[in-house]
């Protein structure tokens, strides 16, 4: 099959032939219909996530159809359209046990912990535990978003941040799991606050229905950004999100939020400590909680919401690709690199097939 590879950190990324997969017994493969260029996809290029090793082949967030599957997967077969989420979670260790697949202490993550979706067929984990079915009427394009960006949001939204309507919500960071926080956010009836540093990306946050928007380029200072944040909800956030991950969008988070307010993890922090401003969190009573992903079992509730038109992820696609160009995708995620992929105003999707 062909797949994006890379046998060293930062270095070169190429489409070559590599052997297709075949699934162990509680496995499934997929054909990949679509996959989404992510952020995360960028750190483990540059050697950033210690989980990869070399050679590999990324991508973690997919749809496509069933093309094979173990010896013991009951519940699916080939020619199903499918998707998972971005952890591939055991169905049996003591998180499991508890419903909370997307901590599971013995998961393993396409992309990361083995190859993932920049190819023609990926490996899906316990097939039974972590597939998804997809409804018919959606395209494979916009639920490629929904394994990583799109999943993580709506369960750090609603679930970890528990937003109702009303609330006043602060997104830092309005990359693709920002956009898709923004669009959950908005659904649920709350009032948002979208942070970057991109006009293009607070311009695509107004569209998805933000209240407000704050250009953290005119003064990145975390404190300058809470500052405006506390001007524009009259007080503070009720909840707010880093979806960038950074020391700086983490402190800022928590400082713009009011007083018994939550602050909600979701972007990964890679390397070195992120100092919490902690004297706040005691004063104000401040919970902290980190989100990571949406187990499968908790997708039927969100697609159904896909479906019903109340969410729309689709409107979240914003540039379409060949596998081939995967690698300049990535490329253009450096600081330095080509400005093609357009991180941060829409996300970027590899189309491999429209079976
Ligand atoms: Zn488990
Ligand atoms: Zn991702």
């Amino acid at each position: 099959m062909r797949a994006v590879w890379y046998d060293t950190f930062g270095g070169p990324v190429s489409v070559r032939e590599v052997p297709s997969p075949r699934p162990a017994p509680h496995e499934a493969v997929v054909e990949v219909a679509a996959t989404g260029v992510c952020r995360s996809d960028w750190h483990a290029w540059q050697g950033h996530d210690p989980d990869v090793s070399l050679p590999h082949v990324g991508g973690h967030e997919f749809a496509g159809v069933v093309a094979e599957v173990g010896a013991e997967v009951r519940g699916f077969r080939p020619g199903q359209r499918v998707t998972a989420p971005f952890v591939h979670a055991c169905g049996r260790c003591a998180q499991c046990a508890r419903g909370d697949h997307q901590i599971c202490a013995r998961q393993t993550q396409p992309g990361f912990t083995r190859w993932g979706s920049f190819a023609e067929y990926v490996v899906v984990d316990h097939a039974d535990v972590n597939l998804v079915l997809l409804p018919d009427a959606l395209e494979f394009t916009t639920a490629a978003g929904l394994g990583c960006r799109f999943g993580t949001a709506y369960r750090a939204v609603l679930r970890q941040g528990r937003v109702g309507a009303g609330d006043w919500v602060a997104v830092h960071g309005c990359g693709g799991a920002g956009l898709s926080a923004v669009e959950v956010a908005v659904a649920a009836g709350a009032r948002v606050v979208a942070v970057d540093v991109s006009a293009a990306a607070l311009d695509l946050a107004r569209a998805l229905g933000a209240a407000e928007v704050v250009d953290a380029s005119i003064d990145p200072e975390p404190a300058a950004v809470a500052s405006v944040v506390h001007d524009l909800t009259d007080g503070g956030a009720r909840v707010s999100l880093d979806c960038l991950g950074s020391p700086a969008t983490c402190a800022a988070s928590v400082l713009g939020l009011a007083r018994g307010g939550r602050h909600v993890q979701v972007g990964l922090l890679h390397g070195g400590a992120t100092p919490v401003p902690m004297d706040r969190v005691v004063a104000y009573e401040l919970d902290v909680v980190g989100s990571h992903g949406l187990p499968a079992h908790e997708y039927p509730a969100m697609l159904g919401l896909v479906t019903a038109g109340r969410l729309r992820p689709d409107r979240l696609v914003g540039k379409l690709i060949d596998l081939a160009d995967v690698p300049n995708a990535l490329a253009a995620m450096s600081p330095n690199g080509p400005r093609l992929g357009l991180p941060g105003a829409g996300m970027t999707v590899a189309v491999l097939s429209q079976v």
